[in-house]
């Protein structure tokens, strides 16, 4: 079955389509999927601009009522759209369907900030004169996503950007298109005017390339890697288009003498293998302690071999393949990469045979690493973690911080000293104390620093600074 996109309000076939494959079983086709053309990316631009003029109009508990009818329906249809998504992305079914009820909890959360739009009155400082600061829409939106949270990443910008007047053009990962046309098959049935909100599916370098180009978006925001992320700011800059991007990262998890050694371990097992580690939030570095590394190495090691990696619909499963077989023959590059730098591997990192044909491989652990390795350095974005050992929590505090990304650190400690000092001293936009690094909520900021962010936080009400833009009135209140 071919599954268009939304263009100007119509659903349209497209130059070309793709076919969707899961990368548990390659025997299974998803479906067909639309490509835009550049002509239809330029007609559903046009139409975007009107749709919002007449969407920024609609009064409040109008645009409440959108936003909270599609959270609403995405939770009620988690288990169905969770395993669409499991399908299409590889992650374990429990993991897609998180995912789904999470992303619909972002639209009910920004449903009740459509409430809460207040904003500033303040005296001139000239006599009998009143100040009002207040946001308006930004105008229209660019939503630029990546496949390894094909649902949520989408959602906590297409909330948002909807929530604060604006209209929205999507191009999702071509890798994960069944997760972006549901979303957007539920989005096309509510109360919004025609052309509102576009789904444009194509590939990156040429329907997305044109989108970020084109000086009909106000905005653009991004989430996915470093390279892509530069490419887009340097081609939005040419209009001062306002950007947004969260990228990669080279998260470290440190692990004190004083831990609680299983608490660590399952940290590290989780925030390293969940979602096949293909997160930007992974605990890719684990920093730990001479006094402790002994048990905790062999307690990690035991944890991931006895991880059953297997097809992500399968119940038991409790890591899927990986995405693509770029990104299988990526991750085993860099297998070979850290056994010749000099790390030890402790377990995994191999291409594993299954029954079915996909694209799977067994978690691994390097041991004997130090942080000036490539393994160390660069984002892998594969089932990989490394254990880096340190003497000291300041070693571990140093360690921890010398990357040129910035995401998420935690530690794992019972020292109070320790937690505070490393929450006020580690340099990254999000820190855990006794928490894996991945896993963050909807209500607070999220996005980190160096390279792993550019612009204003998302989500919370930190999301506001993006998505809409400052108006600055002044009043005379002169006499009558
Ligand atoms: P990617 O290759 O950078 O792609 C991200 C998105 O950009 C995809 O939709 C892609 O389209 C599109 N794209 C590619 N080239 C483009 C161009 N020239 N112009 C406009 N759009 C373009 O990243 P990915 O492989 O999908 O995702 C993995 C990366 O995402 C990792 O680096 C990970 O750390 C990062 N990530 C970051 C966060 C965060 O919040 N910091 C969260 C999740 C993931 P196509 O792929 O369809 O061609
Ligand atoms: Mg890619």
């Amino acid at each position: 079955m071919l599954h268009r996109n939304l263009i100007a309000g119509e659903w349209l076939a497209g130059e070309s389509e793709i076919e969707n494959r899961s990368p548990s079983d390659l025997s299974d086709l998803i479906g067909l999927y639309a490509q835009a053309s550049c002509d239809q990316l330029d007609a559903t631009l046009d139409q975007a601009q009107q749709a919002q003029r007449e969407w920024a109009a609609y009064g409040i508990e109008r645009k409440q009522a959108v936003l909270m009818s599609i959270g609403n329906e995405m939770m009620a249809r988690a288990e169905e759209l969770g395993t669409l998504l499991s399908r299409e992305e590889g992650k374990p079914i429990a993991e897609g369907k998180g995912e789904v009820y999470r992303a619909g909890q972002f639209f009910t959360y920004y449903a009740a900030e459509c409430l809460r739009q207040i904003g500033e009155n303040a005296d001139s400082v000239r006599p009998n004169i009143e100040v009002d600061v207040r946001r308006e829409p930004i105008g229209v939106v660019a939503v630029i996503s990546p496949w390894n949270f094909p649902t949520a990443t989408a959602s906590w910008k297409i909330a948002p950007a909807l929530c604060y007047g604006n209209a929205v053009v999507w191009k999702p990962a071509n890798m994960t298109p069944a997760s972006a046309y549901a979303l957007t098959e539920i989005i096309s049935r509510q109360d919004i005017p025609k052309g509102l909100f576009s789904l444009v599916m194509g590939s990156g370098s040429s329907i997305g390339q044109r989108l970020v180009e084109s000086a009909k978006v106000n905005a653009v925001t991004f989430t996915g890697s470093v390279p892509v992320g530069k490419g887009i700011a340097a081609a939005a800059i040419q209009n001062l288009t306002k950007v947004q991007m969260e990228m990669g990262s080279k998260n470290a998890l440190a692990v004190m003498d004083d831990a609680d050694l299983d608490l660590a371990v399952t940290l590290a097992l989780g925030g390293a293998f969940g979602g096949t580690g293909q997160k930007c939030t992974a605990s890719s570095r684990l920093v730990v302690h001479d006094a402790i590394h002994g048990a905790f190495v062999e307690k990690l090691v035991a944890g991931a071999k006895a991880m059953k990696v297997g097809h992500a619909l399968e119940a038991g499963t409790q890591m899927g393949p990986v995405v693509s077989a770029t990104q299988l023959a990526e991750n085993l590059a860099y297998v070979d990469l850290g056994k010749s730098e000099g790390a030890e591997l402790a377990c995994g990192g191999e291409r594993l045979e299954m029954p079915h044909d996909g694209f799977y491989m067994s978690p691994g652990v390097f041991l004997s690493t130090r942080n000036d390795f490539r393994i160390n350095r660069e984002e892998m974005f594969a089932p990989l973690t490394s254990v880096i050992k340190v003497g000291c929590y300041d070693e571990a505090l140093s360690v921890v911080n010398d990357t040129h990304f910035g995401l998420t650190s935690g530690i794992v400690t019972r020292s109070l000293a320790r937690a505070t000092h490393f929450r006020r001293n580690a340099r990254t936009g999000v820190v855990t104390i006794n928490l894996p690094t991945a896993g963050t909520d909807y209500h607070v900021p999220f996005g980190g620093r160096g390279d792993s962010s550019y612009g204003s936080r998302e989500q919370g009400k930190a999301a506001a600074e993006f998505y809409t833009t400052v108006k600055t009135a002044y009043i005379s209140a002169g006499p009558v």
